[in-house]
Formats: structure tokens, sequence, C-alpha cells
């Protein structure tokens, strides 16, 4: 019997879910109050608000699972849907990680390393916590923060009222600055049934707290093994079903928590092209209780995010025609606008040698590679 997949969203992490699962032979259904939506093409569009009742049951109903592609559908959304039908990943997962507090003390309950934190609700709370925190630090909103929106750095003393000016209307959490060595994510796919699999630990290279790129296999094994340990944590305490990332600050050879996003991450989207089965699969697997596809590398793969417009075919097949072939390119089909997210591309090679040279090329040709420092990733 062909299943129904129902997802909260219908941006580009919904269009891919279905991507990968209408060759498996899944149906799909997005509600989503955008009327713009990507992944409609591979799907019915419920264009409906979060708290249109009629329109969720109705989703729930046409559904034999429901699953969500963000972390802001609201909790009561989420528990509606619960109520009605199966919801992977669980709803707790996705009520822990709207809110940032909330998500650290859950991870230091755990024993998750994070950074020192503190909630801040007041200018005196705010001098409290950098008192205890000491400088630099960081200033974020606890809810809706998204690539590094609802952030500052405060380094100076007087930057503490110029973030507050900025974001003192808002709920907020301030926490130690991590000066990285870098940053990765490790992505894990957990099936209703238990089974659980690790893709290999990615590097990750932001600029202005968005993804650029993402390179995987990047580390050895002991921290390889390090990051799963963290993950378990979490999986099992949440009792978790689905696709989960992880992302983290490596330092002087430890790992350090950021934040964790229940459902597929842009992280991971090396995965399609650079994996033998892609995280978009596996999730779907995952909340269907199939058993998991094999996450090991079929490729060397580099992941550049592509911002704002898409190069025209023209300009990607004339990429594509130098030695730098086998590139795979994902166009979302959203409208372009200053820094918005319409699309990616993937560098898959052999050898390290190969993707170094395919992915400096590309970065050239994109116009990205001075101000990427692409070679702080390549480098590895
Ligand atoms: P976030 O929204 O928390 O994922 O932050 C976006 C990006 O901002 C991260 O990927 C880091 O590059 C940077 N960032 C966030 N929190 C910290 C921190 N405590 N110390 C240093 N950099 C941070």
């Amino acid at each position: 019997m062909t299943k129904t997949v129902g997802i909260l969203g219908a941006g580009q992490l919904a269009r891919m879910l279905a991507q990968a699962g209408r060759p498996m032979g899944f149906k799909f259904i997005f509600l989503d109050p955008a009327e713009e939506s990507c992944a409609a093409a591979f799907g019915e569009h419920i264009c409906a608000d979060w708290d249109d009742e009629v329109a969720l049951r109705q989703l729930a109903q046409r559904s034999d699972v429901v699953t969500f592609e963000f972390e802001n559908v609201p909790d009561s959304t989420a528990r509606l849907i619960e109520s009605l039908c199966p919801m992977y990943p669980p709803p707790r997962a996705l009520f822990k990680s709207q809110d940032r507090i909330r998500e650290k003390s859950m991870m230091q309950e755990l024993g998750i390393p994070v950074a020192p934190f503190y909630a801040v609700a007041s200018r005196t709370e705010l001098i409290a916590a950098v008192e205890k925190i000491g400088l630099p630090c960081v200033l974020k909103t606890r809810r809706f923060g998204y690539d590094g929106k609802g952030q500052e750095v405060l380094r100076f003393e007087e930057d503490m009222e110029r973030a507050w000016q900025v974001l003192g209307d808002y709920e907020l959490i301030c926490e130690g600055f991590v000066s990285f060595d870098v940053e990765c994510s490790i992505i894990a796919a957990r099936s209703t049934n238990g089974e659980t699999v690790f893709w290999p630990l990615t590097h990750n290279l932001h600029r202005d707290g968005i993804l650029m790129i993402s390179m995987a296999p990047a580390f050895d094994q002991g921290l390889q093994e390090e990051a799963e340990k963290l993950l378990q944590v979490l999986l099992d305490h949440l009792d978790y079903s689905g696709v989960v990332a992880l992302e983290l600050f490596l330092k002087d050879g430890d790992l350090l928590a950021n934040e964790f996003a229940p459902r597929v991450h842009n992280s991971g989207h090396w995965t399609i092209d650079g994996s033998h089965t892609s995280q978009f699969e596996n999730h779907l697997r995952a909340i269907c209780g199939l058993s998991l596809g094999d996450t090991g590398n079929a490729y060397r793969s580099l992941m550049f995010n592509l911002l704002g417009e898409m190069p025209g075919v023209a300009s990607q097949n004339a990429i594509d025609q130098q030695p730098t072939s086998g590139l795979h390119w994902h166009d979302y089909k959203k409208s372009p606008r200053d820094g918005r997210k319409v699309g990616h591309v993937t560098v898959c090679a052999e050898s390290e040698a190969g993707l170094k040279a395919k992915s400096a090329q590309l970065a050239s040709e994109l116009g990205v590679a001075a101000e990427l420092n692409l070679e702080t990733v390549l480098q590895k």
C-alpha cells in the first residue's frame, strides 16, 4: 500500500524529502502557511496557518505518518497532530529545540558539554551574566534564531548596551564565546524500531552565521566515536525517531555542543550525492519503521550552499565543462533574494587530492574562493 507522508513545512527540506521518497513509492502532502512552496512540485500543498485546526486534522487524517521540516512549528500544532496520527520526530524533541535555554539545560543535565550560559530578561541580568561568563560572550534570542540571526557578540563592556538596544525586547540567553578551531556536525537516523546509524562527522564552515560549506569525511575515528556518544545520549533521552543533527564546536581536541536540530539538516545535504544513503531517504525509512540504509561515504564530498540566486543553467554547464566535472547541482526553485538559500552544489571525488582540486576550482568559478577561506577546510 502506498504510504502518504505529511510534512509540516513546504520549503527545500520538504522538497528534498519528497524527492528522496517519490522513487520509493511514497506520496506527500505539505502544510505551510506560505503561498510560495518549493516542495509543491512533489506533492499536494495545503496552504493553511499553523493553528488552522480543520486543515491540521485533514493533514493527519490523510497521512500515515507526519513529520516536520523546521523547528518553529508551534508546539500546540505538533501536539494536535501527535494526538491524531503517528508523528516523528517526537514533539518533545521539537519542544526542547525551540528554546535555547531549555535545549542547553537538557544537554547540560545529560552531561553533553556546552559553553557556560545564563537566561537574560533584563539589563541587570545581562550585566550579571557577563560578569560570570566574562568577555567575549554571545547574546542570542532564546527562540526563533536561525542562520546567526538574533545574535550579538559582546567583546567590550560598551557592547552590552549596544546589544541590549538590538535584542532587549526578546527573551535572551547569554553564552560564552567559543574560540573554536573548527565547527562540525554529527547526523544520525534512528528508526522507530530503535536501529541507529550515524553519518561521518562533517566539517562545516559558516560565514556571518550562515552555513557555506560542509565536507565529509573530515575527522578521525576517535572523534567520530566521541561525537556519536554525545548524540546517542540525546537520542536515548528523547526516545527519538527520525534524523537529528547535533552542531558542535571543536576546540583543542574537545567537542562542545552548540545546538541540535530535530530534522534533516543543511550540513547533511552532501549525503544525497556522496553517501550510500541520503539523510532524506533514511529519515523516511526511520519514521516508517523500515530498516536503515548504509551511511558510509560513496565519495569524498564537499557541499557549497548557493545563496541569493542560482547560477543559470548556462553557467552551471560552463563550470561542468571544466575539468571540474561530476558536480551535482540542486536548484530549490525559490525566487531569488539576497542571502536566501536557493540551492546547493556538491563536489564528489574518489581521492582527497581530487576533491581539493575540484573544490578549489569550483569556489573560484563561483567567485567565492577568496571570501570563503576554503583552505581552512581543505587543509584538514
Ligand atoms: P547558531 O544560531 O547558534 O547555530 O549560531 C550560528 C553560528 O554562530 C554558529 O555556527 C557559529 O559559527 C556562531 N556561534 C554561535 N554561538 C557561538 C558561540 N557561543 N561562540 C562562538 N561562535 C558561536
